[in-house]
């Protein structure tokens, strides 16, 4: 049986930085399943697909190819054998994203293709439903909190240090729209797992991040 650490946590909210770090510590394969739904998203955009037909949007998430590499400690998204990891960051992506993760089919395919890579690799899986109905039995489970003014904040600055200039009201609406669909669709809607240890990131800088994150997964990898 492999070795699941579920994290799960509204955007922003560090869970990328911080499955980073675990991953990093454990040796574990790192699994950003935000990316997964991005690409899906990406590719209804560039097929110029209307969001609100389900049916073609179903029909093309069939067909696709989405694959997540670790290229030099960062996860880079595969879509049809192209790196679509800068791309899927858009806010065009952003703001359609939530749409098309609503749909139940394509979270069946995507669901499917998680728990595939589980199978033979020890595994830091982040996202929304990770804790609550991907992996329910996963070893660990973390929640990850934050304000959504925190959150926005630190988007701001990671697009200006990709050189992308989106006001800080902009990110922050932008945020607020997609905790408000992802946390109300009737299907695997963003929930805190029963179980799950919360961590509250606000103030945390990534150096705490590290330090913090580290101490946490080796008291419970203690208990495990
Ligand atoms: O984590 P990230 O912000 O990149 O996720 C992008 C979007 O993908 C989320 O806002 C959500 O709509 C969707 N998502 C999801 N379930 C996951 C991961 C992401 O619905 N497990």
């Amino acid at each position: 049986m492999s070795f699941i650490i579920a994290i799960d946590g509204p955007a922003g909210s560090g869970k990328g930085t911080i499955a980073s770090f675990i991953a990093e510590k454990l040796g574990f394969l790192n699994v950003d399943t935000g990316a997964m739904y991005r690409s899906v998203t990406l590719a209804v955009l560039r097929n110029n697909i209307d969001m609100n037909d389900k049916e073609k949007i179903i029909e093309l998430a069939k067909t696709l190819q989405i694959d997540l590499k670790n290229i030099d400690g960062s996860i880079h998204a595969f879509l049809n054998g192209e790196d679509v990891s800068n791309e899927i960051r858009t806010p065009k992506v952003n703001a359609s994203v939530s749409i098309v993760a609503a749909i139940k089919e394509v979270r069946e395919i995507m669901v499917e293709h998680q728990r595939a890579l589980a199978k033979d690799h020890d595994i830091v899986m982040e996202g929304r439903d990770i804790g609550t109905v991907v992996f329910p039995n996963a070893n660990i489970k973390l929640y990850l909190e934050a304000s959504a003014e925190e959150r926005a904040q630190r988007r701001y600055k990671q697009n200006l240090e990709k050189g992308l200039e989106v006001p800080y009201e902009e990110v922050l609406e932008s945020i607020k729209n997609r905790d408000k669909i992802d946390s109300t669709r009737a299907d695997s809607p963003l929930r805190v797992p029963e179980d799950a240890v919360i961590v509250d990131t606000n103030g945390w800088l990534p150096e705490d991040a590290r330090k913090n994150i580290y101490k946490l997964i080796d008291d419970l990898m203690g208990e495990n």
